[in-house]
Formats: structure tokens, C-alpha cells, sequence
């Protein structure tokens, strides 16, 4: 074959389907469009996961008649003009390609009007076709509607996953985008169902509660950490709310939502002894840093960032979280009944009916709940009309539906939600505990510690106590090589499991735990020492869960795997339901005061409980 140029309208198609990869890829390029005009408001409405139609409303700053068609020539844009101006672009979007290559790959509709214009402009165009460009009624801002993505590249629309599928990753994206920009509200809507609905007031634990519910949001303590070059701002999982993989985790740097090892490997080492092996918060974490820093150019959808201090930034994250896990405030407040977030839905002003309802986090399966259509109680037709509304004067085929502009968020009863939050997120995250200041009450069912600072009333898991005392102290002792001994009177005979093989090769590894053994006869094996922070029984049953351990670990024993045995060892054999004496009490909540987290026992589960005044004076109607 000769070479030869290719026609316009193939490259053109080629270029298009780099940018267009399915139906999110159009939503997220026109929900970017849409911040970058300004936009308040954004309603994204797909039908059939997008495959079918997709339509993103926004009331930004519209264009002009004149710039219309331009709009959708290749490579225009107005947000770049020179190539240093590149350099500190703040717009999501500059290559001019995103409405080009939508337009290149299927029918779009495109009615918009700006402040000035008195009427605005209808615009239409198929398969790259030149625009037809007409007059048209509409309010200041932007609708686009795109039907029959991929109409003309077959392979492409074979190619889409199943509606479930797409409209999913819209959701996933969406979702993101919403959480991203608090102050702006975002509506989804799926086949005339309200997915979720953000109010754009600012406030970013209530939008996380929309979007990703209750629950997710009810277990978050904020993050909010300065230095002189970068921020870090957002929501992680206290003690309770750990999940078993990282699809609660989210991370926007500058606003954009990104994927980051950097900022994912801070999270995690973070929660190093506050999580289990296996076990992962739920984190939205903002990094705010000087652009100049940022790459986003790594990953062509800009969905990947790399940084020039990657170190500096990881360190800082890290740094950020630990404060806050090492402050009171992730101690857990028992639920007080009749105001349980899980149970607080949103009801539209004049019905019973519930628009939005808890779901699950991302990621994990949302509950089936009562997501009403809730536009109008009359069905809808294909076109989204409802017969007796009154349309707006729009050309043929383009549905002007003026009852989704009307439907604002004054019809949704909010203000109950926020007041929520306000009374007790805030208050709840608020208060830090000094365990110094505590007195004991009591000792309640021989596991449990009583104990109040005066205000708040907490209940103390001795179990859970005594191993954070003893993890820290064996962990932070063995990490520097100065295990304190204590000579036994007798030697402590045992005979080690037979899973070990030779046991002879650990004699290093016990003695640097604080076991100084030897063989003594055929399958038995004398110790001579203990650790010294141990009592005679504790230490008998340390070396027989250490012995155990032993037994899946390899050889040489790394830092991790003794990490792992000294976690194990202090789980089994601390010893509930044994009464502690006051002095005893005192003696374990010092201790633990002295711990880095004194609020987690080592595998996370809460070694506090806590009951505010309030919460008691609620629970008695005295509130
Ligand atoms: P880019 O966003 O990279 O500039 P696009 O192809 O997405 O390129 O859009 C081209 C131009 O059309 C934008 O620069 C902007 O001026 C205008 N535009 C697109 N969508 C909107 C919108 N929703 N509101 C206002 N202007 C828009
Ligand atoms: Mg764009």
C-alpha cells in the first residue's frame, strides 16, 4: 500500500476514540466543563448507564452564539492562550478536544445561553457533521445531551461494558467529582432515579453522607493539618469503620481527584497497629500544594499524579494522620438511640417519601432501598416529558425539562441532616482525652473500667488495655534491642511444639525477646529468663503463643513477622474477667497513658467507649 495522508474525518475518529474511551469519559469531560464555567449546579441524567443518553446540565456561564461552533472545532479552547500560560493552568480542562471528540462519536444537542444573550443557542451536531446552530429559549448555563455514543465505531459500542457496568463507573466518578467540590451541588439521576443529590453548601461530611452514606460517614474523624508548602485537609476511619479492601479510600490532590502511592502508602503506614493486617480506613484525603510540585500528566485522563517531593509528601500525610489517630478523638461514642444517622433519610418537603437513603460505601454492595423517582409522581415518557408540563420552546428532539431546574434543594429537608452534624460530629471529634486526668468509678462485670474526666463517661475494655500496654512495651523494647531480663528462680521447662522443627535456630530471636533457652533434654528446653515487664504467668503463656507463632514463620525472623508474633503473643495472654484491684485500675490506665495509641489495642479494636453528659441527658429525656 502506498503511504497517504489520512482523511480528516478518520484521524479525526482515531483521535476521538483516544479521548472517548465509554459513556464516563463523556460525563466526566463535560462535568469538567461545567466547574470550569463556574457552575453551581451540575445534573448529570443518564439512561441506560449513559449508552443510551447522557445529558449534563449546569448553570455556568453559557457560551456565546458567536464561539458555539468553535466550541467543537478541534483543539479550541478558551482556557489557554500561550504555551507558559500551560505552565499554571487551573482549569480542568485546556487541550480543546473534549467537545470535538464527543461530537466525533455520536449526536449531541447542545443549548446554552449566557448572561448577556438574551436568547440562547441551540447547537446540533452528528458524527463530527459541521453544527447546526439555531435559536432557543433556555436559562443562563449549559445543556448537552449525548445519545448514541459510538454510533459510528462499531468495535467501540461492542466494546461498552453492560449498562450496570457503565453506569457504575459514572456513579464511581461522579461521586468523586461531587465529594471533590462540597460548595457545588451535583444531582445524578439513572433511569429517572435519584442516585444521589449534594447540596453544594460547603459542608464536605455531608456531602460524603450523600454520596457515599451514613455510615461511611458516621465513623470519620477529621484531618485538617498545615505546613508551609502543602495542606492536608479531609475525613479518615477512626476505630470503628475499617473495611476489608481500599475501595473507601480517596484521595484529590488540588481538587482533582487522583490515584497516588505516595499518599496511599502514608494512609496505610498510619494505621500500622490501629488496623489489622487486611483491614483498611475509609479515607478522603485533600492535599493542597503549590502546582509546580504536581505532575498530572503521568496518566492521559490526568487521573494519576506523581510528585517532584514525592518523600515531603508522604511523610507529611503520614505525619498528619498519626496526630490525629494518636488524639482522643478516635475514641468511639455509643449510639444514642432516636438520633442514629444510619436512620436519618431524606424526605421531600410535603411526602413521606424517602429520595435518598442510606447505601453502602463504594464499592460495597448498595442496599436495594427506596430511591423514588422523584421528579414528579406522574411516569415519565422516553423523552423524559410528563404530559400537562409545559415545555419550554426548544427544537424538536432537545427536552427542555424545566421541572429539574425547578426542583431545588429547598424542597429537600436538609437542615435536619446538618443540624446532625453540627451537634454531634463536630462536638463528638472536638474534645481530647487526657487519661491522666480520669478517676476510676469502678470495675463493672471483671472486664470492664468505669472511669469519667468530669464530663465525659468512659468505659474501658481491660482487656484490650493491658495488650496495648504490653505490645507497646515488648515492641518498643525489642525495636531497640533492650529486652530488661529477669533471672527465674527455677529454669522453665518446656517441650516446644514439633510445627517449629529446630528450635535451635530461633535461640537468637527468644533471646532478644527477653527468653534466654537451651536444650535440656531429648525434646525438652530450659529458660532461664523472662521479659522483665511480665509476671511469672504471663510469661509462661507469652512463650508458649511465641512458640506457636513460630511455627508459620520462616527462619530468620523479620520485623514484620516479630511485629506479628508480639501482637499475637499479647492478644492471648492478657486474660479478661480477672478483677483488678483499684490500685491495679490506676496502674493500667498510667500505663496506658503512656502509650503512643493508648485507644486501640493492636489488632483496632477500641480499648474506650465513651457517653457524653448530653448523650446520657438524652437518653433520659432530660435534653
Ligand atoms: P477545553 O475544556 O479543554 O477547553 P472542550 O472541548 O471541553 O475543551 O470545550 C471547548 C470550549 O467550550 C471550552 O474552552 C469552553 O470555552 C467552552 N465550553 C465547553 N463546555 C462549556 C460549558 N458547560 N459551559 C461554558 N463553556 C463551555
Ligand atoms: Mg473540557
Amino acid at each position: 500500500m502506498k503511504i497517504k495522508r489520512l482523511p480528516k474525518e478518520v484521524y479525526d475518529l482515531i483521535a476521538a476514540g483516544e479521548v472517548i474511551l465509554g459513556p464516563v469519559s463523556v460525563v466526566k469531560e463535560l462535568a469538567e466543563n461545567a466547574l470550569d464555567a463556574g457552575a453551581s449546579r451540575i445534573i448529570c441524567e443518564i439512561t441506560g448507564g449513559g449508552k443510551e443518553r447522557i445529558r449534563v446540565s449546569d448553570n455556568g456561564s453559557g457560551i456565546e452564539k458567536s464561539d458555539l461552533s468553535l466550541a467543537f472545532a478541534p483543539h479550541a479552547t478558551s482556557k489557554l492562550d500561550s504555551a507558559d500560560a500551560l505552565e499554571r493552568i487551573e482549569t480542568l480542562g485546556f487541550r480543546g478536544e473534549a467537545l470535538a471528540s464527543i461530537a466525533a462519536v455520536s449526536q449531541v444537542t447542545m443549548i446554552t445561553k449566557t448572561e448577556n444573550d438574551e436568547i440562547g443557542s441551540c447547537l446540533k451536531t452528528e458524527g463530527g457533521s459541521e453544527p447546526e446552530i439555531s435559536s432557543s429559549g433556555a436559562d443562563k448555563g449549559t445543556d448537552v445531551v449525548v445519545e448514541r455514543l459510538f454510533f459510528n465505531i462499531p468495535a467501540r459500542k461492542k466494546h461498552m461494558g453492560d449498562t450496570r457496568n457503565e453506569g457504575r463507573k459514572i456513579t464511581e466518578y461522579l461521586s468523586k467529582a461531587a465529594v471533590s467540590r462540597p460548595v457545588i451541588s451535583f444531582r445524578l439521576i439513572s433511569d429517572g432515579v435519584l442516585v444521589f443529590a449534594t447540596m453544594g453548601n460547603g459542608d464536605l461530611l455531608a456531602a460524603i453522607a450523600t454520596v457515599y452514606g451514613n455510615k461511611t460517614a458516621e465513623n470519620l474523624i477529621k484531618v485538617s493539618a498545615g505546613s508551609e508548602k502543602m495542606q492536608v485537609n479531609g475525613y479518615i476511619s477512626g476505630v470503628l469503620g475499617l473495611r476489608n479492601n481500599r475501595k473507601g479510600q480517596h484521595f484529590f490532590v488540588n481538587g482533582r481527584p487522583v490515584k497516588n502511592a505516595a499518599i496511599e502508602s502514608a494512609v496505610s503506614r498510619a494505621y500500622r497497629g490501629y488496623a489489622e493486617p487486611g483491614r483498611f480506613p475509609v479515607a478522603f484525603v485533600f492535599l493542597t500544594i503549590d502546582p509546580s510540585f504536581v505532575d498530572v500528566n503521568v496518566h492521559p485522563s490526568k487521573s494519576e499524579v506523581s510528585f517532584a517531593n514525592q518523600d515531603e509528601v508522604s511523610s507529611f500525610v503520614y505525619e498528619s494522620i498519626t496526630d490525629i489517630l494518636n488524639s482522643g478523638n478516635v475514641i468511639p461514642k455509643l449510639r444514642v438511640p432516636g438520633r442514629n444517622l444510619s436512620d436519618t433519610t431524606f424526605k421531600m418537603a410535603d411526602s413521606e417519601e424517602t429520595i435518598i437513603s442510606t447505601s453502602g460505601g463504594a464499592g460495597e454492595k448498595v442496599e436495594e432501598v427506596d430511591i423514588k423517582r422523584i421528579l414528579s409522581d406522574k411516569p415519565m415518557d422516553n423523552n423524559g416529558n410528563s404530559d400537562g408540563e409545559e415545555q419550554k420552546n426548544t427544537p424538536e428532539g432537545v427536552v427542555y425539562d424545566n421541572r429539574l431546574q425547578e426542583t431545588n434543594y429547598s424542597n429537600i429537608d436538609m437542615p435536619e441532616k446538618i443540624a446532625y452534624f453540627a451537634e454531634n460530629t463536630d462536638y463528638h471529634y472536638k474534645e481530647s482525652l487526657n487519661i491522666n486526668a480520669l478517676s476510676v468509678i469502678a470495675s463493672l462485670f471483671a472486664t470492664y473500667i468505669l472511669a469519667t474526666d468530669g464530663d465525659v463517661f468512659y468505659i474501658i475494655d481491660q482487656h484490650a488495655a493491658h495488650e496495648r500496654v504490653n505490645y507497646e512495651l515488648f515492641s518498643k523494647a525489642y525495636m531497640k534491642g533492650e529486652i530488661v531480663k529477669q533471672e527465674l528462680l527455677t529454669p522453665y521447662l518446656f517441650e516446644p511444639p514439633v510445627t517449629i522443627g529446630n528450635l535451635g535456630s530461633y535461640i537468637e530471636f527468644l533471646e532478644k525477646l527477653g527468653y534466654s533457652v537451651e536444650e535440656f533434654g531429648e525434646k525438652t528446653w530450659a529458660c532461664r529468663t523472662f521479659p522483665a515487664f511480665v509476671s511469672q504467668i504471663e510469661g509462661e503463656a507469652f512463650l508458649s503463643e511465641i512458640l506457636d507463632a513460630l511455627g508459620t514463620e520462616e527462619e530468620v525472623i523479620s520485623a514484620a513477622a516479630a511485629d506479628r508474633i508480639m501482637m499475637k503473643a499479647c492478644k492471648d495472654s492478657v486474660k479478661a474477667n480477672k478483677i483488678l484491684s483499684d490500685e491495679e485500675n490506676k496502674a493500667l490506665l498510667k500505663e496506658l497513658s503512656e502509650c503512643e495509641n493508648p485507644y486501640t489495642c493492636p489488632h483496632g479494636r477500641p480499648v474506650f467507649l465513651k457517653l457524653t453528659r448530653k448523650d446520657i441527658e438524652k437518653l433520659f429525656k432530660r435534653a
